[in-house]
């Protein structure tokens, strides 16, 4: 797995840079048009544009790395121990509320067969509950995650995840959390709400 900060840039823009960093073709850095749903794609080849109209993707193939872009949303990876699948998964607000992340995980349990002691979770650097606010967290999110609101409309997502995980059955002790707050270390990270919405993409990285 890689972590790709900004002081690499925004990753959309050095596509080219990256796949030689990698050893491979621009064409193997698989790309999302992310759209904050909750749709998993299966990557079974190269893709030279962004595939349009998902959030998640899985692969079982080799020389295939799942990049997912971020700046304040968390990217969420997920590796079988034991054989060779991987996931990436891009989970801001709207797609923590859709549950895209145990959805995901039930796919690799339920369609791939994967053991859920077998899989290890990494959620990345992202906004964290000391800057995700909200101006009306009760109606803007669905009850499921009314637990995650904190005081002064302050929302947990960095729980809110584990929790997802833990539900779908993967032991806790499975997942690793960065717990670093991309608007509060926006030196590092792109930040979409630390730079005022004009900002460029991390990028998380995993392969098989
Ligand atoms: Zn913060």
């Amino acid at each position: 797995m890689l972590i790709v900060d900004r002081s690499f840039g925004d990753i959309r823009k050095h596509k080219n840079t990256l796949a030689s960093l990698l050893g491979t073709g621009p064409d193997h850095i698989i790309m999302l048009q992310q759209v904050h749903g909750d749709a998993i794609y299966e990557v079974t080849k190269p893709e030279p544009k962004a595939v349009k109209g998902y959030d998640a993707m899985i692969t079982e193939k080799k020389d295939l790395y799942l990049a997912i872009k971020i700046a304040d949303c968390q990217a969420v990876t997920v590796r079988d121990t034991s054989r060779s699948i991987v996931a990436n998964i891009h989970n801001g607000w709207r797609c923590s509320a859709k549950n895209i992340v145990g959805k995901t995980l039930k796919a690799l349990i339920h369609s791939y067969g994967c053991i859920p002691e077998n899989l290890q979770i990494f959620i990345s650097p992202s906004i964290g509950p000391c800057c995700a606010e909200f101006s009306q967290p009760r109606k803007e999110l669905p009850t499921a995650l009314h637990t995650y609101i904190l005081e002064n409309n302050h929302v947990d997502f960095w729980l809110a995840t584990k929790d997802q995980c833990v539900a779908t059955g993967v032991p806790e002790d499975n997942i690793s959390l960065a717990e670093e707050c991309t608007v509060c270390n926006k030196n590092r990270y792109f930040s979409y709400r630390g730079d005022h919405k004009k900002t460029g993409r991390n990028g998380v990285i995993i392969w098989n």
